[in-house]
Protein backbone atom coordinates (compact mmCIF):
# COMPACT_ATOMS: atom_id res chain seq x y z
CA UNK A 1 0.00 0.00 0.00
CA UNK A 2 1.55 3.22 -0.73
CA UNK A 3 0.61 6.53 1.31
CA UNK A 4 1.10 10.48 -0.44
CA UNK A 5 0.55 13.42 1.06
CA UNK A 6 0.86 15.57 -2.09
CA UNK A 7 -0.79 15.56 -4.83
CA UNK A 8 1.20 15.49 -7.97
CA UNK A 9 3.60 12.00 -7.20
CA UNK A 10 -0.31 10.48 -6.42
CA UNK A 11 -1.61 11.85 -9.57
CA UNK A 12 0.90 10.85 -11.43
CA UNK A 13 0.75 7.05 -10.03
CA UNK A 14 -3.16 7.15 -10.87
CA UNK A 15 -2.62 8.36 -14.13
CA UNK A 16 -0.64 4.98 -14.82
CA UNK A 17 -2.84 3.02 -13.51
CA UNK A 18 -5.89 4.49 -15.28
CA UNK A 19 -3.79 4.06 -18.95
CA UNK A 20 -3.77 0.30 -17.83
CA UNK A 21 -7.76 0.52 -18.16
CA UNK A 22 -8.25 -0.53 -14.59
CA UNK A 23 -11.04 1.20 -12.24
CA UNK A 24 -9.84 3.19 -9.65
CA UNK A 25 -12.72 3.27 -6.59
CA UNK A 26 -12.62 5.86 -3.53
CA UNK A 27 -13.42 5.92 0.00
CA UNK A 28 -13.18 9.90 0.92
CA UNK A 29 -12.66 10.03 5.03
CA UNK A 30 -11.73 12.17 7.97
CA UNK A 31 -9.87 9.18 9.64
CA UNK A 32 -10.16 7.98 13.02
CA UNK A 33 -11.38 4.79 11.46
CA UNK A 34 -13.62 2.32 12.47
CA UNK A 35 -15.75 -0.91 10.85
CA UNK A 36 -17.79 1.87 9.31
CA UNK A 37 -15.41 3.52 6.88
CA UNK A 38 -13.47 -0.35 6.56
CA UNK A 39 -17.21 -1.49 5.35
CA UNK A 40 -16.78 1.53 2.52
CA UNK A 41 -12.86 0.18 1.95
CA UNK A 42 -14.02 -3.31 1.55
CA UNK A 43 -16.98 -2.63 -0.74
CA UNK A 44 -14.71 -0.74 -3.29
CA UNK A 45 -11.62 -3.79 -2.90
CA UNK A 46 -14.27 -6.04 -4.24
CA UNK A 47 -15.25 -4.33 -7.24
CA UNK A 48 -12.39 -1.59 -8.12
CA UNK A 49 -9.10 -3.15 -9.17
CA UNK A 50 -7.73 -0.29 -6.92
CA UNK A 51 -8.86 1.43 -3.77
CA UNK A 52 -8.04 4.72 -2.78
CA UNK A 53 -8.95 6.29 0.70
CA UNK A 54 -8.25 9.80 1.76
CA UNK A 55 -7.93 10.81 5.53
CA UNK A 56 -8.40 14.49 5.78
CA UNK A 57 -10.16 16.40 8.53
CA UNK A 58 -11.74 19.23 6.25
CA UNK A 59 -11.85 22.45 8.14
CA UNK A 60 -14.01 23.91 5.78
CA UNK A 61 -17.22 22.03 6.97
CA UNK A 62 -16.60 22.69 10.36
CA UNK A 63 -18.96 25.53 11.49
CA UNK A 64 -17.78 24.92 14.98
CA UNK A 65 -14.09 25.73 15.67
CA UNK A 66 -14.14 23.69 19.72
CA UNK A 67 -15.27 20.48 17.11
CA UNK A 68 -12.75 20.68 14.87
CA UNK A 69 -10.04 20.57 17.26
CA UNK A 70 -11.47 17.92 19.31
CA UNK A 71 -12.19 15.67 16.56
CA UNK A 72 -10.60 11.89 16.72
CA UNK A 73 -7.22 11.60 14.89
CA UNK A 74 -5.24 8.52 14.94
CA UNK A 75 -3.07 8.76 11.66
CA UNK A 76 -0.78 5.93 12.76
CA UNK A 77 -3.45 3.28 13.46
CA UNK A 78 -5.59 4.37 9.91
CA UNK A 79 -2.69 3.49 8.15
CA UNK A 80 -2.64 -0.03 9.74
CA UNK A 81 -6.47 -0.45 9.12
CA UNK A 82 -6.38 0.68 5.56
CA UNK A 83 -3.76 -1.67 4.73
CA UNK A 84 -5.66 -4.70 6.18
CA UNK A 85 -8.60 -3.74 3.96
CA UNK A 86 -6.83 -3.70 1.51
CA UNK A 87 -6.71 -0.57 0.04
CA UNK A 88 -4.19 0.13 -2.61
CA UNK A 89 -3.19 4.16 -1.81
CA UNK A 90 -3.88 6.17 1.02
CA UNK A 91 -3.65 9.98 0.28
CA UNK A 92 -2.80 12.09 3.62
CA UNK A 93 -3.00 15.21 2.64
CA UNK A 94 -2.10 18.78 4.81
CA UNK A 95 -4.96 21.62 4.78
CA UNK A 96 -2.58 23.90 2.99
CA UNK A 97 -2.13 21.21 -0.31
CA UNK A 98 -5.81 20.60 -0.55
CA UNK A 99 -6.55 24.82 0.22
CA UNK A 100 -3.43 26.19 -1.32
CA UNK A 101 -5.79 29.37 -1.10
CA UNK A 102 -9.14 30.09 0.63
CA UNK A 103 -11.66 27.51 -1.70
CA UNK A 104 -14.55 30.36 -2.03
CA UNK A 105 -16.50 28.60 -3.91
CA UNK A 106 -20.35 28.89 -3.36
CA UNK A 107 -22.35 25.68 -4.01
CA UNK A 108 -26.53 25.99 -3.89
CA UNK A 109 -28.30 22.28 -3.68
CA UNK A 110 -31.89 24.01 -3.26
CA UNK A 111 -33.40 22.49 -0.13
CA UNK A 112 -31.23 19.75 0.34
CA UNK A 113 -28.29 21.75 1.87
CA UNK A 114 -30.83 24.09 3.99
CA UNK A 115 -32.66 21.56 6.01
CA UNK A 116 -31.71 19.56 8.67
CA UNK A 117 -27.75 19.28 8.90
CA UNK A 118 -27.54 22.18 6.54
CA UNK A 119 -29.79 23.87 8.83
CA UNK A 120 -28.14 23.66 12.43
CA UNK A 121 -24.62 24.14 10.90
CA UNK A 122 -24.14 26.31 8.64
CA UNK A 123 -21.72 26.25 5.89
CA UNK A 124 -21.31 22.81 6.62
CA UNK A 125 -22.02 20.85 3.04
CA UNK A 126 -20.48 24.27 1.04
CA UNK A 127 -17.25 22.89 2.75
CA UNK A 128 -18.15 19.41 2.14
CA UNK A 129 -18.98 19.85 -1.53
CA UNK A 130 -15.53 22.12 -1.48
CA UNK A 131 -13.28 18.96 -0.65
CA UNK A 132 -15.31 16.44 -2.56
CA UNK A 133 -15.45 18.13 -5.64
CA UNK A 134 -11.54 18.79 -4.70
CA UNK A 135 -10.87 15.31 -3.83
CA UNK A 136 -12.32 13.69 -6.78
CA UNK A 137 -10.57 16.33 -9.51
CA UNK A 138 -7.67 15.11 -7.61
CA UNK A 139 -8.33 11.11 -7.53
CA UNK A 140 -10.90 11.20 -10.97
CA UNK A 141 -12.33 8.23 -9.33
CA UNK A 142 -14.91 5.39 -11.33
CA UNK A 143 -16.66 4.72 -8.20
CA UNK A 144 -17.01 6.19 -5.10
CA UNK A 145 -18.18 5.13 -1.76
CA UNK A 146 -20.54 7.00 0.51
CA UNK A 147 -21.97 5.90 3.79
CA UNK A 148 -26.11 6.00 4.20
CA UNK A 149 -25.29 7.40 7.82
CA UNK A 150 -24.82 10.84 6.40
CA UNK A 151 -27.67 10.39 4.54
CA UNK A 152 -28.18 14.34 3.89
CA UNK A 153 -24.73 14.35 2.62
CA UNK A 154 -25.14 11.46 0.04
CA UNK A 155 -28.39 12.93 -1.06
CA UNK A 156 -26.09 16.51 -1.55
CA UNK A 157 -22.84 14.44 -3.24
CA UNK A 158 -25.29 12.41 -5.88
CA UNK A 159 -27.15 16.19 -6.43
CA UNK A 160 -23.48 17.70 -6.71
CA UNK A 161 -22.34 14.74 -9.49
CA UNK A 162 -25.40 15.47 -11.29
CA UNK A 163 -25.73 19.06 -11.22
CA UNK A 164 -21.61 19.21 -12.43
CA UNK A 165 -21.87 16.42 -14.58
CA UNK A 166 -19.11 14.53 -13.08
CA UNK A 167 -18.01 11.16 -14.49
CA UNK A 168 -18.20 9.09 -11.17
CA UNK A 169 -20.40 6.48 -10.26
CA UNK A 170 -21.85 6.78 -6.55
CA UNK A 171 -22.25 3.94 -4.41
CA UNK A 172 -24.05 4.07 -1.28
CA UNK A 173 -22.90 1.84 1.29
CA UNK A 174 -25.26 1.29 4.66
CA UNK A 175 -24.94 2.21 8.60
CA UNK A 176 -22.50 -0.38 10.43
CA UNK A 177 -23.74 -0.19 13.92
CA UNK A 178 -21.93 -1.10 17.42
CA UNK A 179 -23.30 -4.18 18.44
CA UNK A 180 -25.51 -1.92 21.27
CA UNK A 181 -26.94 -0.67 18.11
CA UNK A 182 -25.05 2.87 18.10
CA UNK A 183 -24.08 4.09 14.55
CA UNK A 184 -20.42 4.05 14.47
CA UNK A 185 -18.58 6.95 14.61
CA UNK A 186 -15.02 8.62 14.99
CA UNK A 187 -17.19 10.60 16.92
CA UNK A 188 -18.19 7.59 19.56
CA UNK A 189 -14.72 7.87 21.28
CA UNK A 190 -15.27 11.40 22.89
CA UNK A 191 -18.40 10.13 24.83
CA UNK A 192 -17.75 9.71 28.52
CA UNK A 193 -18.74 6.10 29.66
CA UNK A 194 -21.73 7.28 31.07
CA UNK A 195 -23.16 9.24 28.09
CA UNK A 196 -21.76 6.11 25.72
CA UNK A 197 -24.10 4.18 27.61
CA UNK A 198 -27.10 6.58 27.17
CA UNK A 199 -26.05 6.87 23.43
CA UNK A 200 -27.86 4.01 22.37
CA UNK A 201 -31.21 5.09 23.06
CA UNK A 202 -30.66 6.52 20.12
CA UNK A 203 -31.29 3.90 17.45
CA UNK A 204 -33.47 2.38 19.84
CA UNK A 205 -35.79 4.95 19.51
CA UNK A 206 -35.13 5.04 15.83
CA UNK A 207 -36.04 1.30 14.88
CA UNK A 208 -39.16 1.20 17.27
CA UNK A 209 -40.65 4.27 15.47
CA UNK A 210 -40.33 2.33 12.58
CA UNK A 211 -42.39 -0.46 13.85
CA UNK A 212 -44.73 2.17 15.05
CA UNK A 213 -44.65 3.83 11.88
CA UNK A 214 -47.95 2.80 10.44
CA UNK A 215 -50.16 2.83 13.56
CA UNK A 216 -49.48 6.91 14.10
CA UNK A 217 -49.37 9.64 12.31
CA UNK A 218 -46.16 11.79 11.21
CA UNK A 219 -46.65 14.36 14.17
CA UNK A 220 -47.55 11.34 16.54
CA UNK A 221 -44.20 9.66 15.83
CA UNK A 222 -42.43 13.00 15.71
CA UNK A 223 -43.21 14.20 19.28
CA UNK A 224 -42.86 10.43 20.38
CA UNK A 225 -39.34 10.66 18.99
CA UNK A 226 -37.85 13.38 20.62
CA UNK A 227 -40.11 12.93 23.92
CA UNK A 228 -38.33 9.12 24.43
CA UNK A 229 -34.76 10.54 23.66
CA UNK A 230 -34.95 13.40 25.79
CA UNK A 231 -36.32 11.13 28.70
CA UNK A 232 -32.27 10.35 29.38
CA UNK A 233 -31.07 13.78 30.78
CA UNK A 234 -27.96 13.24 29.05
CA UNK A 235 -29.47 13.37 25.30
CA UNK A 236 -30.95 16.76 23.85
CA UNK A 237 -32.69 15.83 20.59
CA UNK A 238 -31.27 18.73 18.50
CA UNK A 239 -33.81 18.22 15.51
CA UNK A 240 -35.73 14.56 14.23
CA UNK A 241 -37.58 15.38 11.07
CA UNK A 242 -39.42 12.66 8.85
CA UNK A 243 -38.73 13.73 5.29
CA UNK A 244 -38.84 12.19 1.51
CA UNK A 245 -35.63 10.19 1.19
CA UNK A 246 -35.64 12.02 -2.69
CA UNK A 247 -36.24 15.79 -1.70
CA UNK A 248 -35.28 15.63 1.39
CA UNK A 249 -38.47 17.77 2.33
CA UNK A 250 -40.66 17.19 4.99
CA UNK A 251 -43.77 15.10 4.95
CA UNK A 252 -47.11 15.41 6.59
CA UNK A 253 -48.24 11.65 6.23
CA UNK A 254 -47.39 8.27 4.87
CA UNK A 255 -48.70 8.65 1.68
CA UNK A 256 -46.42 11.56 0.86
CA UNK A 257 -43.84 9.85 -0.46
CA UNK A 258 -42.64 6.38 -1.82
CA UNK A 259 -39.41 6.68 0.57
CA UNK A 260 -39.32 8.14 3.66
CA UNK A 261 -36.22 9.27 6.19
CA UNK A 262 -35.87 9.80 9.65
CA UNK A 263 -32.86 12.00 10.40
CA UNK A 264 -31.69 12.84 13.97
CA UNK A 265 -29.35 14.80 15.50
CA UNK A 266 -28.55 14.52 19.57
CA UNK A 267 -26.33 16.73 21.55
CA UNK A 268 -24.66 14.30 24.22
CA UNK A 269 -22.56 17.05 26.24
CA UNK A 270 -20.46 18.42 23.93
CA UNK A 271 -20.75 15.23 21.52
CA UNK A 272 -23.38 15.77 18.31
CA UNK A 273 -24.46 12.33 17.00
CA UNK A 274 -26.38 12.14 14.15
CA UNK A 275 -28.27 8.98 13.10
CA UNK A 276 -31.23 7.89 10.24
CA UNK A 277 -33.37 5.57 9.85
CA UNK A 278 -35.49 4.28 6.17
CA UNK A 279 -39.44 3.95 7.30
P1 LIG B 1 -16.26 10.65 7.98
O1 LIG B 1 -14.87 10.16 8.27
O2 LIG B 1 -17.11 10.75 9.19
O3 LIG B 1 -16.28 11.87 7.11
O4 LIG B 1 -16.93 9.50 7.11
C1 LIG B 1 -16.35 9.06 5.91
C2 LIG B 1 -17.33 8.15 5.19
O5 LIG B 1 -17.65 7.04 6.03
C3 LIG B 1 -18.66 8.86 4.89
O6 LIG B 1 -19.13 8.43 3.62
C4 LIG B 1 -19.56 8.35 5.99
O7 LIG B 1 -20.92 8.35 5.65
C5 LIG B 1 -19.04 6.94 6.15
N1 LIG B 1 -19.42 6.42 7.48
C6 LIG B 1 -19.18 6.99 8.68
N2 LIG B 1 -19.73 6.25 9.67
C7 LIG B 1 -20.31 5.19 9.08
C8 LIG B 1 -21.03 4.06 9.55
N3 LIG B 1 -21.28 3.87 10.85
N4 LIG B 1 -21.49 3.15 8.65
C9 LIG B 1 -21.25 3.33 7.32
N5 LIG B 1 -20.57 4.37 6.80
C10 LIG B 1 -20.10 5.29 7.67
Amino acid sequence: MKVFHTISPLVQYLDEYRGKSKTIGFVPTMGALHAGHISLIEESVRHDDLTVVSIFVNPNQFNNPDDLKRYPRNPDSDIVMCKQAGASVVFMPSVEVIYPEPDKRQFDFGILDKVMEGKFRPGHFNGVAQVVSRLFDIVKPNRAYFGQKDFQQLAIIKRMVWDYSMDVEIIPCPTVRESDGLAMSSRNTLLTPQQRASAPLISKILFEARNKAHSHSVDELLAWVVDSINQDPLLRVEYFSIVNAVTLEEITQWSDAENVVGCIAVNVGAVRLIDNVLF
